[in-house]
């Protein structure tokens, strides 16, 4: 699923190609909103956490969120594109591209600047100076006392970013259980969490296999594996209303 990790980089590699242009072309079958009309500029392109915005010059903001299913994909004018146009979600043509968003859950529209849009996330971790904060504020004003702090990470009222493979690895490399209640993580750990958060995401954003210990991921995906720490099986149980994979050793963690 995209991480915050991979949206950066998914805007980086449109911005190039869309920022600045005259918006020749645009389709989008299940848009909620209005339309941006043909002819008007595009002023930005950035990905805040799991979101991403591309901005017109009327004050127009599209957002698309990808979740677990969704992609954008840059073409050349006339290219082939590698998935079918029946998964199109949204096409925006412009002189020389073609990008085309498949498969997104959420495509709309909203009026207002991408600011406004977004002033209800958290701080987005892969930038390089959010407000760390802030984000651990948040934790209080978002999560109720008994949310666990492996659902709290992924809310992204909290903090933009993190998804379900960094939120294992986080919780991982502080020893924290993840099922502990909110209620019951210090506001130092909060602190140490995001602080954490933070520099694995960074650390992770060339792209390439991803990478939070010397030998790859520390938990994640490893179920049933030795812990590099200490030799225990690493477990998995999943966690929440949206039932996500969560990951981590139960003997090194403690509940702080
Ligand atoms: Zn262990």
């Amino acid at each position: 699923m995209p991480e915050g990790d991979t949206l950066y980089r998914v805007a980086a590699r449109l911005r190039p190609a869309l920022d600045g242009k005259e918006l020749r072309g645009f389709e989008a079958k299940r848009l909620l909103g209005d339309k941006p009309k043909i002819g008007t500029t595009i002023e930005s392109v950035e990905a805040k956490g799991k979101h991403l915005l591309i901005s017109f010059s009327n004050q127009l903001v599209l957002e698309t969120h990808l979740k677990m299913s969704g992609s954008w994909h840059l073409y050349r004018t006339g290219e082939r594109w590698q998935k079918g146009s029946h998964l199109a979600r949204c096409v925006i043509e412009v002189d020389e591209w073609v990008a085309v968003c498949f498969s997104a859950p959420v495509v709309k529209t909203h009026h207002g600047s991408a600011d406004d849009v977004l002033s209800y996330l958290g701080p987005d971790l892969t930038s390089e100076n959010p407000d760390l904060e802030l984000a651990v504020t948040r934790f209080g004003e978002c999560c109720s006392d008994d949310t666990q702090i492996g659902v709290a990470l992924l809310d992204q009222r909290v903090a933009c970013g993190v998804g379900n493979v960094f939120k294992s690895e986080v919780l991982a490399a502080l020893r924290l259980d993840p099922f502990t209640p909110v209620a019951d993580v210090s506001v130092g750990m909060r602190g140490r969490l995001i602080a954490t958060a933070h520099r694995l995401l960074r650390a992770n954003l060339r792209g390439g296999e991803r990478r939070t210990v010397v030998q790859g991921l520390a938990v994640y995906d490893r179920k049933g594996k030795p812990c590099f720490t200490c030799g225990t099986p690493i477990a998995m149980r999943y966690q929440g209303e949206h039932s996500r994979s969560t990951y981590w050793c139960p003997r090194c963690v403690s509940s702080e």
